[in-house]
């Protein structure tokens, strides 16, 4: 399986002898060059390993590095800082910012690529759920089969994607956008109210064995949640 490098650089030059080192090494690598950028991209791309600069516009590293840290779903992932020569006091800063591991710049590809599979060795295999749990709703991923409780519940492959994005971060709010490119893709053409028509048929068929986990946010989108029984419900019909 290949993993996926993300590196942080603004330096493009280095960002490229990065990008081509690691290529030629097996990995996937991704390059970003600001950090408000790549926090997103992070949460959506789930690298093996980060490889952050210390210096960069609008954020710095160790602000990134905190902010990784301070996210239960990506805390996980090993970063490895990369800064400037002789600066001790950023090293410090730099592993108390939760960074894993530190490198100098200029520094060696071989040294580099090694302190990378090291990181790449403690780390855990990305995960491949076989079940996902909210309540009393289980996903059961590898027969694609929908229960409540004991319940089985039948559901369209749409809906099965859509209850799988919900329910992979229970409590995130899922903007229509969202679902729509990532449950239904890029490249069809469907309007955002057919997330709507879907969250509904979904409701139906979970409902029937229990209460309403779907939250709906106003002019926002949805989320798996335990529903508050309160002002944010039921509107998807009359919203636009
Ligand atoms: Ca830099």
């Amino acid at each position: 399986m290949q993993h996926l490098v993300m590196v942080i650089e603004d330096e493009e030059a280095l960002a490229l002898m990065l990008r081509y080192n690691l290529e030629k090494e097996g990995y996937k690598v991704l390059v970003k060059s600001r950090g408000s950028k790549a926090l997103a991209e992070i949460e959506k791309e789930r690298p093996s390993v980060i490889l952050l600069d210390w210096m960069l516009p609008e954020m710095s590293g160790v602000e990134i590095c905190k902010l990784i840290r301070s996210k239960p779903d990506i805390k996980g992932i090993p970063v490895i800082m990369l800064t400037a020569k002789g600066e001790e006091e950023d090293k410090i800063k730099g592993l108390t910012a939760g960074a894993d591991d530190y490198v100098t710049k200029p520094f060696s590809v071989p040294e580099l690529l090694a302190r990378v599979k090291a990181q790449l060795r403690r780390a855990p295999e990305p995960e491949t759920k076989k079940e996902l749990m909210f309540e009393d709703i289980r996903m059961d991923l590898v027969e694609k089969k929908v229960f409540r409780g004991e319940n089985y519940i039948h559901l369209g492959p749409t809906e099965f994607r859509l209850l799988k994005m919900l329910m992979e971060t229970p409590g995130k709010v899922f903007s229509r956008e969202f679902l729509l490119k990532n449950v239904w893709g890029d490249n069809i053409y469907v309007e955002s109210r057919t997330v709507d028509v879907h969250i509904r048929r979904l409701r139906k068929s979970l409902n029937e064995f229990g209460p309403d986990y779907i939250r709906t946010v106003r002019a926002t989108g949805y989320a798996v949640d335990i529903n508050p029984q309160g002002e944010d419900e039921q509107e998807e019909t009359s919203e636009e």
